[in-house]
């Protein structure tokens, strides 16, 4: 196998792409070639305008995750940052003041927004930015247009008893610690995929879902219009592995999003709302941890293999071996 393509949200898709790599380096992924490209479809559904700036979370943390800039202990933003032009805003009393804006990050915020203003598409200012920091991988947002994760939480102050948030502040400013009654994707319907996208899924050797969010990260990306035509129509096998392990996810809030699509919050639950290729879905393997190992029978009964594995990223190698995982339940 050459061409692999990623459909990747931030920190989950990021740390699993780290191990993927690693594994195609050292020759531990069955039939994959140790020069084998690697093309990322990234969510671009938690973007955000602030202060002016266009913000990318998921490009960046992949961008800044491969090209070995993270700030590893957050999982997101530049390493060694300073807070400055933050603090200066917040000292002239403008709104919003929840959003880590780093100094080393801004350059990166202006460098695109600038490329934005000139004209150019967010994807030919992603190829430019990957420039400098060589990921190692093809970095697509999966689409150009605006897209906006919305999130629908309850305010008994207003009429409605809810107010509508972006999803940048559900999960920064309010930690998700209230529930998510409902997810709205404004724009999404009608975007297009960026270039290269449709074709990198019908081009592919393999097309994996990492552990990502299935609702804001995977969920957006599958939501983009001809983005599932293509996996259904791709011949390459797709395969994904659990993001929700022993009934939650392991970081994040993948559990508050499942809820409030009533997806169940579980390994199989996760695989069954994607769905088999065989019946309409996009999968043709899934893969959960092994502390799951009683849904199995669960998943494969529904027409879709399914293995347990330690699912666990803890370091390039563990995350290696799932890949390797991955790749074996759809080749054999
Ligand atoms: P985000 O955009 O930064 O939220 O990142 P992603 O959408 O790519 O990934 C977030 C998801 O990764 C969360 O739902 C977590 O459950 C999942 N995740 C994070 N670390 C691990 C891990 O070590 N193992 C597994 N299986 N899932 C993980
Ligand atoms: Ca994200």
């Amino acid at each position: 196998m050459q061409n692999l393509t990623v459909l990747s949200g931030g920190m989950g898709g990021a740390r699993f792409l780290q191990g993927l790599l690693h594994g195609i380096e050292r020759g531990l992924l069955p039939g994959v070639a140790p020069d084998a490209t690697v093309t990322v479809v990234a969510n671009t559904a938690d973007d955000l305008w602030i202060h002016g700036l266009k913000v990318c979370p998921d490009l960046d943390t992949v961008m800044y995750t491969l090209g070995d800039g993270i700030d590893l202990e957050r999982g997101w933003g530049r390493r060694d940052e300073t807070w400055s032009v933050k603090e200066e805003l917040a000292a002239y009393g403008v709104e919003p003041t929840w959003f880590g804006l780093g100094d080393r990050d801004i350059a990166t915020h202006l460098v695109r927004t600038q490329m934005l203003d000139a004209g150019y598409r967010l994807s030919e200012v992603t190829e430019a930015l990957c420039a400098r920091w060589r990921p190692g991988v093809r970095l697509l947002p999966m689409t150009d247009d605006r897209v906006e994760t919305h999130v629908a939480v309850a305010d008994p102050a207003t009429p409605s008893g809810r107010r509508v948030v972006h999803f940048q502040e559900y999960w920064v400013r309010l930690r998700a610690a209230v529930p998510a009654e409902a997810v709205v994707f404004v724009g999404l319907d009608d975007a297009a995929p960026a270039p290269g996208v449709i074709d990198a899924i019908t081009d592919a050797d393999l097309v994996v879902l990492p552990p990502s969010n299935p609702v804001v990260s995977v969920g957006t990306i599958l939501g983009v219009p001809r983005v599932r035509e293509a996996l259904a129509a791709t011949r390459a096998p797709v395969v994904g592995l659990s993001p929700i392990v022993g009934g939650t996810h392991v970081r994040g809030m993948a559990e508050q999003m499942l809820n409030a699509i009533d997806v169940e919050v579980s390994a199989a639950g996760v695989g069954l709302h994607y769905g088999s290729r065989s019946s309409g879905g996009v999968l043709d393997g899934w893969l959960v941890d092994e502390v799951d190992v009683d849904q199995v029978d669960r998943v494969v009964a529904a027409g879709l293999p399914c293995r347990a594995v330690p699912l666990m990223m803890t370091d390039v190698d563990a995350t290696a071996a799932m890949a390797a995982a991955a790749v074996e339940l759809v080749t054999r």
